[in-house]
């Protein structure tokens, strides 16, 4: 079966020897855009692909204002921060995610929560949130919402869009404005999905994308931000630019910044890459759809977008039976040239956050064991 499994993945890229997880692919007006920012020579932080990548990002995502960063993690971090999330406040995320979800949380000095993922979307799920929160959290009269044993606020929860796959980010929505929580959603992996029609990163109060190499389109490293909140964007744009008081000669700064700015040169090939988008996608669930049909009715199971969903097929996954199964089928796959990887090692089980609080996390444990992703680059 394994054997059958790779023989059709390598049908679906035929001319490639050694089959890689996700290539990026540039065949469109990007060594134009980049060319032209080098005559410019405007390739730092100011110019003008930077703004158009923004307003491209708005009206994509249908988000009100986009602030382009260097990369994911630094637009988490800035997330965090205009969200107004403070050293020791503790932030829930699902154990299931990137490293650089949990890294951003501890650029804070935020207590990493865990909570545990759903099974069908791989995203923080609103029961077991809502179940936590029932036992283990109590609303004060200043509003706000605390953990009853370490009486620490609980600040923000952070969803993730695994591979694209949107989580159940409505009901995520009313538990958080019940509690008073900030909702974040790591959008990384999630350009170009929709949940109930809406894009993913809309729905919290701020959104971030990455667009680094092996995300769907990328600009070399890079990510944004995007909100609904105008005092929101602007405390972002300000704070990602050295937090600079606008004059037209004069320098002066008022508060601790950051260089977190996509350079102009990234954001020319951001907005190549943008013009395709529409197009990786329809090839990319092309491939789904052919993973889908061969693995029907098999004992390797393909996932497949959840209820009320369009996802952007970022990486696809499969299901297998138990951890010997998967770890056979890791072995057999990369030696015959075919890429494919486990999910992340949950980040509770990692050094530095092993001994930050965590609730029932059985589905999360059950995806790291079974779950594979298998090769899902655009082919041209
Ligand atoms: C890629 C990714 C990031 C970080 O993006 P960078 O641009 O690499 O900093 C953050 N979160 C998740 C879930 C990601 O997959």
């Amino acid at each position: 079966m394994f054997k059958q499994t790779v023989d059709f993945i390598k049908t679906q890229f035929p001319f490639q020897e050694f089959i890689p997880l996700h290539e990026p692919r540039f065949i469109g007006n990007e060594k134009k855009y980049v060319i032209d920012c080098i005559d410019s020579t405007f390739v730092s932080s100011v110019g003008k692909y930077v703004d158009d990548f923004e307003k491209k990002i708005v009206e994509y995502t249908g988000a009100k204002y986009a602030v382009a960063c260097v990369n994911g993690t630094a637009a988490l971090h800035m997330a965090m921060i205009v969200s107004g999330v403070k050293k020791n406040e503790i932030v829930i995320t699902q154990p299931l995610s990137f490293i650089a979800t949990c890294n951003a949380i501890a650029y804070i000095g935020a207590a990493h929560l865990f909570v545990d993922v759903d099974l069908d979307t791989m995203g923080l799920s609103p029961e077991k949130l809502q179940h936590y929160l029932s036992e283990n959290a109590i609303k004060k009269v200043d509003g706000f919402t605390y953990h009853k044993t370490t009486k620490q606020k609980i600040a923000a929860v952070i969803p993730m869009h695994t591979f694209g796959h949107p989580a159940r980010v409505d009901e995520l929505v009313s538990i958080c404005a019940n509690y008073n929580i900030a909702l974040i959603e790591d959008a990384a992996e999630s350009i170009g999905s929709f949940y109930k029609g809406k894009h993913t990163g809309t729905f919290g109060c701020v959104g971030t994308f990455s667009f680094n190499g092996n995300k769907t389109i990328t600009s070399g490293g890079g990510g944004a931000i995007i909100t609904n909140d105008e005092t929101l964007a602007k405390r972002a744009k300000y704070l990602t630019t050295q937090a600079k008081v606008p004059h037209r000669w004069d320098f002066v700064h008022d508060e601790i910044g950051y260089n977190y700015r996509m350079p102009n040169i990234n954001a020319a090939l951001m907005c190549a890459q943008l013009e395709q988008l529409n197009y990786f996608l329809e090839n990319k669930r092309t491939l789904a759809n052919q993973y889908k049909d061969f693995f029907k009715d098999k004992e390797i199971k393909f996932v497949e977008e959840p209820k009320d969903s369009k996802s952007n097929y970022w990486l696809c996954a499969i299901l297998l039976a138990d951890k010997k199964m998967r770890d056979e089928f890791l072995q057999f796959s990369n030696d015959s040239g075919v890429m494919t990887r486990p999910v992340w090692r949950l980040m509770n089980k990692l050094e530095m956050f092993k001994d930050a609080m965590c609730g029932n996390l059985d589905n999360a444990q059950q995806l790291e064991d079974r779950l594979v992703n298998i090769p899902s680059s655009v082919r041209i």
